[in-house]
């Protein structure tokens, strides 16, 4: 049986986030990489300038005809723009018991809407029940959560906020929360709350992080990884990776995969 990873998410043609550094990634990690495809930008290193969705129907069709025949260990969800698009997601995945990834990709770092505004709630209402581990970063985990984060307590309130809509597993990511030279995960798990803390590497404005992150926890998953094995062993991955970051165009640093 092989090991199949599949990722459902935007294009970035520059090749450092979305669909593209997904399939990098697990290649890297040495699954067989699988991509269904839910939308295109238009962007290089600078910025996301454009997005278009594809028409309605395309991503169940895509789905539908992969699931009739692999046996998919592991998916993600990325860039997801259109609310139609997480109906079509949930159709397929409700009675699946391949195992769901949802990195919840709402905005881009330059500014660019990547789920548009009613895509939220039904990420909750639909999306999250199904959901084995969900990657918020602390932007995401408040909009999601309702909450304000500015203290270990707000990440924790947050954390019980976005396990009560039926996610399994929340990682709230602490790459953005101030915690001097460290960067600290939060890991709600069953009834606990594990934190995982990293050396924090000081190189701002690095491209496809989210992305990085959770197509390495959905390869991990593939190899048949438990859950909380499969975050940390990602983790160590990007800590590892997010140091060979590489300026290949004028803008952000890029994972060099
Ligand atoms: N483009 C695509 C297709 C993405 O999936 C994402 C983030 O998930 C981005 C762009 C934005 O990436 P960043 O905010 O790291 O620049």
């Amino acid at each position: 049986m092989e090991n199949i990873a599949l990722t459902i998410a935007g294009s970035d043609p520059s090749g450092g986030a979305g669909l593209q550094v997904d399939l990098k990634v697990f290649k890297e990690i040495g699954v067989f990489g699988m991509g269904v495809l839910t939308s295109l930008t238009v962007q290089n290193s600078k910025g996301v300038y454009q997005t278009y969705p594809l028409e309605k129907g395309a991503v169940f069709n895509q789905l539908q005809v992969l699931f009739d025949d692999f046996d998919i260990k592991a998916a993600k969800t990325g860039m997801l723009l259109k609310e139609y698009v997480i109906e079509e997601i949930y159709e397929v995945f409700k009675d699946k018991y391949t195992m769901l990834v949802v990195d919840p990709v709402l905005v881009s770092s330059s500014g660019k809407v990547l789920l548009e505004k009613q895509g939220i709630k039904l990420l909750k209402e639909k999306l999250f029940p199904i959901t084995d581990i969900l990657t918020p970063n602390i932007y995401e985990a408040e909009i999601l959560s309702g909450l304000k984060i500015y203290t270990e307590k707000d990440i924790k309130k947050a954390g019980e906020i976005l396990k009560s809509f039926g996610v399994k597993v929340v990682v709230i990511k602490g790459g953005h929360f101030k915690s001097g030279n460290k960067v600290i995960d939060y890991i709600f798990f069953d009834k606990s709350f594990i934190p995982i803390e990293y050396p924090r590497i000081n190189i701002n404005d690095v491209h496809g992080t989210g992305c990085v992150l959770s197509s390495a926890i959905t390869a991990y998953l593939a190899l048949g990884y438990d859950f909380l094995k499969a975050i940390e062993t990602a983790r160590a991955f990007f800590q590892h990776k997010i140091q060979l970051v590489k300026m290949f165009g004028k803008g952000s640093f890029y994972f060099s995969l």
